[in-house]
């Protein structure tokens, strides 16, 4: 029934929306707010900012105002799809949002509560034997780099391997003796992204970054019921939406020098074409890199997490909308 297939619908795409407070640059610039929660699902934009062909209010699961902790945002939009990595089932979470709107600073955070969410799941499964590896990556004009491995300056290739699906080749996974050497595996890709951000201007807002985890775990003893899981969790900071431009619903055109995102925009419409269910057709996730690198954690039974990020300035409010737009498209 129709009814059916939207309620699951629901439980495999999860999409909130984060507005972060005023900066400081946007504080000293004296710029207004133009987009408030004004309760647990609804964002509105403020009465100068309407117009009546744009739309003003917003509702989702839920969105988080500019006083919200990640905390919130990880228990309320994170942690369940997260924790169905532990039982098998591949997860993502993403943050999409424009450059600046808080995607890294959302992300760092709910990485570190699902690494604890993990480990206290670890401590209060003894009957399980965990195996927890991790990967990660950028991916910069289509270019794979291992951030685990800063000898590698050359790109990875993707390989097709009939079993696994698409793997990166020579990408280097590290297996976490506990939750400290996971922390720091993870703190080693936070810091590779940043030597490429210095060595290439701005590449944070270019590029995405995936910390993927692979949890495995086998009954220590053999039962009837000996099962073993193993799933990817991947966590992914997006490059800024606004190299997704040419999505945006109002048709503005393409500013000079602001080059689409083959893999931003890939992912959209893959996103769109899932949310739209299963009449939706071919799927184009060999179109792009990160669509490629993720296709087994993005629909069939996967499940995936969006934070959308916002500005609250009015400088923003475009970029805002259009973040809006794309979320409103995913749920
Ligand atoms: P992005 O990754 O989307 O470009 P960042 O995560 O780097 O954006 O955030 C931009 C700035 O705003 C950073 O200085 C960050 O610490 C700050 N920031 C982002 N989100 C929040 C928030 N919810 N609360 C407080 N500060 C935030
Ligand atoms: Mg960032």
């Amino acid at each position: 029934t129709p009814g059916e297939s939207s309620r699951s619908r629901e439980e495999k795409i999860v999409v909130t929306v984060r507005l972060r407070p005023l900066n400081k640059k946007e504080l000293l610039a004296k710029d207004q707010v133009s987009w408030q929660c004004v309760d647990s699902h609804t964002i509105v934009s403020k009465p100068q900012e309407r117009s009546h062909h744009r739309q003003s209010s917003f509702t989702f699961d839920k969105v988080f105002g500019p006083e919200s902790f990640t905390e919130d945002v990880y228990e309320d939009g994170v942690k369940n799809v997260a924790l169905s990595a532990l039982m098998g089932i591949n997860a993502t979470i993403f943050a999409y949002g424009q450059t600046s709107s808080g995607k890294t600073y959302t992300m760092r955070g709910v990485t570190e509560k699902a690494v604890n969410d993990i480990y206290n799941h670890i401590t209060k499964t003894p009957e399980r034997d965990f195996t927890i590896k991790i990967s990660g990556l950028e991916i910069y004009n289509e270019n794979v780099r291992d951030l685990l491995n800063s000898e590698s300056g050359r790109a990875l290739k993707l390989l097709d391997d009939p079993e696994k699906g698409t793997v990166v080749e020579k990408l280097v996974e590290e297996t976490a003796n506990n939750d400290h050497h996971l922390r720091h595996l993870i703190s080693i890709c936070e810091a590779q992204r940043q030597v490429g951000e210095t060595a290439l201007n701005d590449t944070s807002s270019r590029s995405h970054q995936i910390i993927r985890l692979t949890i495995q775990s086998t009954h220590r003893e053999n039962s009837d019921c000996v099962r073993s899981y193993m799933a990817s969790l991947n966590f992914v900071d997006l490059a800024g939406s606004e190299r997704a431009s040419q999505s945006q619903a109002d048709g503005t055109r393409l500013r000079e020098g602001c080059h689409i995102n083959l893999s931003l925009m890939t992912l959209t419409t893959v996103i769109r074409k899932l949310s739209v269910g299963k009449r939706s057709g071919h799927i184009p996730y060999r179109d792009s890199k990160l669509t490629r690198i993720l296709q087994h954690s993005l629909g069939g039974n996967a499940r995936t997490a969006i934070i959308c990020t916002l500005s609250p300035a009015s400088t923003h409010a475009e970029q805002s909308r259009n973040t809006l737009y794309f979320a409103n498209r995913a749920k």
